[in-house]
């Protein structure tokens, strides 16, 4: 159910991705697992501890990260950080305020280049008392802005609260977007593209339309950067999907599909990121990566490092 054998004072993964804003490395904590726990099809948890990581541990896990023989090859080209723990970073509990404050503190020492650092979390650790004490390290670092990235999945709210069990309202997201504005603070917002049976395409589609118009409109109305980060889904093993796959009654999305969608974010205030990897944990022939795919993957590759919407136009 949970890991428990992972080397506490090693860092979980980490791997690097490119973006318009540049390299990111995105690096995931070994921590006590999301206490959350409850949403339906989620198995980011059996990665984690079941138990609390203490706060040594996680320093050592940052150690780990600032020595890491891959990480220091690229450690001029990195302009972004994206902090998780398969869970919530600001959940005091799983991850420690030191160890954070530690991290960011030597982010400049090693990452000379690093202007933005990311971390995932839910909404309800994003606290005033927290937002102004992250403000308040920023400013003693070489960050020049902190982004709050959090896991919405679908803009329906039938498929995010009954089906996926989020708890999670638009009314929260717009309210947290209107919290971070304050601080000047970006938000990232991580979508899935056709994320349960029973969803034709146009469906699909039509969800990621309201979520961009939806964005658009919050990132407008406060001034805040907004990333919509749309994955499209792969049927991992071991999930309710995974069952549904077998039967019949679930057919992985077409990145045509998801280019569709994307050119609907064009002339709108928000920049778009395509997930582009299954990790290799998809079940043969439940993956969003099909053979001849390698064109449509390479321009979606080069959108998100450019935001370049006549490149989807030629598609
Ligand atoms: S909040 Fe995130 S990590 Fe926690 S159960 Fe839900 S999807 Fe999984």
């Amino acid at each position: 159910m949970f890991n428990d054998s992972h080397n506490p004072n090693r860092p979980l993964q980490f791997w690097f991705q490119e973006s318009h804003e540049g390299v990111i490395l995105f690096i995931v904590f070994y921590t006590q697992a999301c206490r959350y726990g409850r949403c339906v099809g989620c198995n980011l948890y059996q990665q984690q501890s079941p138990h609390p990581i203490d706060r040594l541990c996680l320093i050592r896990q940052i150690d780990q990260v600032f020595h890491d023989e891959d990480i220091l090859a690229r450690s001029q080209e990195v302009n972004k950080i994206i902090l998780s723990n398969n869970g919530s970073i600001l959940d005091e509990q799983t991850f420690s305020s030191t160890a954070l404050t530690y991290f960011m503190f030597l982010v400049g020492q090693h990452f000379p280049f690093t202007r933005v650092l990311s971390l995932e979390t839910r909404p309800e650790y994003v606290s005033l008392r927290e937002m102004e004490f992250l403000s308040h390290i920023r400013q003693e670092t070489i960050l020049e802005n902190i982004e709050i990235a959090i896991g919405v999945e679908a803009f329906s709210d039938h498929i995010r609260n009954v089906r996926f069990n989020k708890n999670l309202s638009i009314e929260a997201i717009e309210h947290l977007i209107e919290r971070v504005s304050a601080y000047h603070f970006g938000v990232k917002c991580y979508f899935m593209f056709k994320p349960v049976s029973h969803m034709t395409t146009i469906e699909a589609i039509n969800d990621i339309q309201s979520a961009i118009d939806f964005l658009d409109g919050c990132a407008q109305k406060y001034n805040v950067d907004i990333n919509l980060h749309l994955n499209p889904t792969y049927v991992a093993r071991g999930t309710c999907l995974a069952s549904e796959f077998l039967q019949g009654l679930y057919e992985p999305p077409y990145l045509i599909d998801i280019v569709q969608a994307v050119k609907l974010g064009k002339g709108k205030r928000l920049n778009i990121f395509v997930g582009l990897n299954d990790e290799g944990l998809a079940v043969e022939g439940g993956s969003f990566l099909r053979a001849g795919d390698e064109g449509l993957v390479k321009t979606l590759e080069e959108f998100n490092k450019t935001q370049n919407y006549a490149l989807l136009q030629k598609l």
